[in-house]
């Protein structure tokens, strides 16, 4: 059975992926043994997560000032882990709030020390990416969201600063070319682009660690990861693995410029059908909609249940809205094909027909 599926996250991932993925299961590299079964420190994986963190740099194009590790406990933890390893102990950490994740990476960085809300989108819901701030002196970093996968707005411009830059890119990791080089730390959760839940990417410059004056717990200190080659302790070996798998398809469609013309066709499609159809209206400015997380909502309100129940009797699932923003959510990550999109719009032109 075809399911089309818009989840936010976890979420589609390449169907080669998938199948790699199961056969590994049953049996990795044709030893007998399942990549559930095999020790992380077998040089099989060892391999495998040497060339995944190597895949990820190559990616980003980044060179030997940056160290890129797997690590767990999802994008969540790195709220804290970043605070720990380069917010010095009386330092004030800049962070842009453009939604959920940014409000709590505020909320982890003010446990541990201080954070400056530097602009912030709270005034509209939310609804647009704030411009023409300005920084105040004194920060340590400035941490942004490049892609807000609950509110569907989007970065498409890395802000010019003198201070070092964070990113989380959970939600739109290799989903376009980007300037990675002008960030000094990006982290994303896999779950999105890049592969199941349990793994969380970091990538970040050696020359940021080791200032802060804190007294580190181990497994929250980004030398003892990197000093232990992301391999500290026991990494979740098969969430790297598909991580692997993913890249390498990534890599087999052409790589992030390819996969970012055909994530805006896929977004361009959508949002021109959320704007002509009346029944629908777009949460977010345009100019700042996100080309991975498209939300929408629907005119008239009562219709709301109804149109994901028309949905789901084709096969379309994952678009409900998220709680705290109601309405719809498509998540159309780099696995979900223009022929999936398709499909939704098919399916709003048809619910609108009948309407
Ligand atoms: N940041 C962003 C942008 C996210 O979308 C998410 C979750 N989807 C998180 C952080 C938190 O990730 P996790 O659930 O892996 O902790």
């Amino acid at each position: 059975m075809k399911v089309y599926n818009f989840s936010a996250g976890p979420s589609i991932l390449p169907k080669t992926v998938f199948e790699q993925a199961a056969n590994a299961v049953l049996d990795f590299k044709g030893k007998g043994l399942s990549i559930l079964e095999i020790s992380h420190r077998s040089d099989d994986f060892d391999e495998i997560l040497q060339d995944a963190r190597q895949r990820v740099k190559a990616l980003m194009q980044l060179n030997n000032d940056y160290e890129v590790l797997f690590l767990q406990g999802g994008a969540s933890s790195q709220f804290m882990m970043i605070p720990f390893n380069i917010l010095p102990i009386d330092g004030t950490a800049g962070i842009i709030n453009t939604g959920t994740w940014s409000t709590k990476a505020i909320k982890e960085a003010n446990i541990l020390g201080k954070a400056e809300v530097v602009a912030s989108s709270k005034d509209k819901g939310f609804n647009y990416i704030p411009k023409n701030w300005q920084l105040t002196d004194g920060l340590s970093y400035l941490h942004l969201t490049t892609n807000n996968t609950i509110y569907g707005s989007q970065f498409f411009e890395t802000p010019v600063v003198n201070i070092p830059l964070v990113g989380d890119m959970s939600s739109d990791i290799f989903s376009r070319p980007w300037p990675f080089n002008k960030y000094d730390l990006i982290y994303a959760g896999a779950q999105k682009n890049l592969g199941p839940a349990g793994a969380t990417i970091v990538a970040v410059k050696k020359e940021l660690l080791g200032k802060t004056k804190r007294n580190i717990p181990s497994m929250l200190d980004y030398q003892k990861h990197i000093k232990g080659r992301s391999s500290f302790n026991t990494p979740p070996v098969f969430a790297i693995y598909v991580c692997w798998l993913t890249l390498q398809w990534i890599e087999a469609q052409g790589g992030l410029t390819a996969l970012g013309n055909k994530n805006e066709a896929k977004a361009k499609l959508l949002y021109d059908e959320i704007d002509r159809n009346s029944l629908f209206d777009a949460y977010v400015q345009p100019g700042d909609r996100s080309i991975m997380n498209v939300t929408f909502t629907v005119t008239d309100e009562s219709k709301e249940a109804d149109f994901v129940n028309f949905c789901s009797d084709k096969n379309i699932v994952g678009i409900k809205g998220h709680r705290s923003v109601g309405g719809f959510r498509a998540s159309i990550y780099n696995a979900m094909n223009l022929e999936g999109v398709t499909v939704l719009v098919e399916a709003m032109q048809a619910f609108e027909k009948q309407a």
